[in-house]
């Protein structure tokens, strides 16, 4: 099938080269002509494993390229997806600026019938909004149907999750753009729900609520575990276990962050007002989610007590591990706060040192790797759960400190194998094995 996509950023560029690799001919294309013809010359603008492979193999195949015409992308192909970012707006509305844009683009350059598929993350409604433009700007007599298809890709393991997905969800409102979708997902041989737009773009909506709630709520247990001496591992094991809840998505920490969660969730809790619906269960998880970065940062100073003019080294910048994705990532919020509060910062990631660079220019010291940032250090935290930091020698980390004190935000560390290295560590929710 001949596809564009519109939008190459995380989830345009992995559905592009996904579609481009199970045979089909697909056009991505954005508005951002830099990131264009930087994907043009092979050079990719996000990090995500495997993905760089997968856009090298296609376009050498010709089944995929890349452009900044809109036009071109209209014109090509008979189905289209959106996948334009959907960013909160000040006030937690999200901005579908980029959509309503996308949406008249392709009602004035129609050259035949075009299904028009909702890839980006939006607000119940929005496939009525779009099918509205299209209707209002076209000139010509084509025919088009809108549908929705939300991602659930994950970054990181973007490739594995958009090939091998849980399963497929389709909103359609006629049987062309039914039968459309189902062949084009076709070989991915998942489950597919198949149900109207509405439906569809509240599964989205309504999943990753529902997973951002998991979080928070093993979060406020582990505030009771930190009060009483009990361990959130064994207790999110025990939780866990019973299939009705399910292991994942019940790591105690300093909360969730990234592209999607939080904007989401601000979308939700907004439209669902714009409604008439109060949602204050969403409203307390965003508020323990928050509270967990305070919490975090309590802990800090009750270990260190002053931390004006304190070094302290950060493992980890990026929301999550595997990528580099920093947007809304917890880590921005905590060096925001130590930072103004006069605390002297040096950092390390494995992906996100450029995108840190460009956030907090020479506000923190970038180090090369896990030891330099942990030299002259008062204290070292951990703000992601990167695989690297997992194996580091404590011996010669602690020979570089100033003073032997972890505070892990992500609970990587076994609290007695860091007691045994001669640590004071502090995590989530777990004993803390004191200096006092
Ligand atoms: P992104 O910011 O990485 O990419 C969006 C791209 O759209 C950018 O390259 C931007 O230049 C381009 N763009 C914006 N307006 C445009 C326009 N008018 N015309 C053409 N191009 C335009 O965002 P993303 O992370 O890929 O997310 C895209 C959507 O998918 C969002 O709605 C997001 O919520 C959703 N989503 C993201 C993920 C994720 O893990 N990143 C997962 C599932 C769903």
């Amino acid at each position: 099938m001949n596809i564009s996509i519109i939008g190459s950023g995380y989830v345009g560029l992995v559905t592009g080269a996904c579609f481009s690799e199970l045979g089909n001919k697909v056009i991505c294309a954005d508005n951002d002509a830099g990131k264009i013809e930087s994907l043009k010359k092979g050079i990719i603008p996000i990090y995500e494993p495997g993905l760089k492979e997968l856009i090298s193999i296609n376009t050498k195949n010709n089944r995929l390229k890349f452009t900044s015409s809109i036009k071109e992308a209209v014109n090509s192909s008979e189905i289209i997806f959106i996948a334009v970012g959907t960013p909160s707006l000040g006030n937690g509305e999200a901005d579908l600026t980029g959509i309503e844009n996308v949406a008249r683009n392709i009602a004035l350059n129609m050259s035949g019938y075009r299904l028009i598929v909702e890839k980006s993350t939006v607000p119940v409604e929005t496939g009525m909004w779009v099918k509205h433009t299209i209707k209002t700007y076209i000139r010509s007599k084509n025919k088009f149907d809108v549908a929705s298809n939300p991602e659930f890709l994950r970054e990181g393991q973007a490739i594995n999750d958009f090939m091998h997905p849980d399963r497929i969800v389709i909103g359609v409102e006629s049987k062309k753009a039914r039968d459309l979708l189902v062949s084009l997902y076709k070989p991915l041989k998942a489950t597919m729900v198949i149900t109207d737009i509405k439906s569809a773009e509240l599964i989205k909506h309504a999943s990753n609520s529902f997973l951002a709630a998991k979080i928070s709520f093993i979060n406020a247990v582990s505030r009771i575990c930190d009060k009483v001496g009990a361990d959130i591992g064994e207790v999110a094991r025990g939780i866990g276990l019973d299939s009705r809840i399910g292991k994942s998505f019940l790591n105690a920490g300093i909360g969730y962050g990234g592209s999607c969660f939080p904007k989401d969730l601000d979308a939700f809790i907004t439209i669902s007002e714009k409604l008439g619906y109060n949602f204050k269960l969403l409203e307390a998880v965003r508020q323990v989610n928050q509270q967990q970065k305070d919490f975090f940062l309590a802990k800090i100073k009750d270990s260190l007590w002053v931390i004006k003019d304190k070094t302290i080294g950060i493992l980890g910048l990026s929301f999550k591990p595997d990528t580099d994705d920093l947007r809304n990532a917890p880590a921005l919020d905590i060096i925001n706060a130590l930072y103004s509060e006069g605390v002297l910062l040096r950092a390390y990631d494995p992906q996100a040192m450029n995108k840190a660079k460009e956030i907090f220019g020479n506000n923190i010291k970038l180090c090369k790797d896990s030891y330099e940032t942990a030299k002259g250090c008062d204290c070292l935290i951990v703000l992601t759960e990167w695989d690297e930091f997992k194996g580091l020698d404590f011996s010669k980390i602690k020979r570089l400190m100033k003073r032997p004190l972890v505070i892990d935000g992500r609970n990587i560390y076994d609290p007695l194998i860091m007691k045994k290295s001669g640590f004071t560590y502090a995590s989530i929710g777990r004993r803390s094995v004191s200096h006092k």
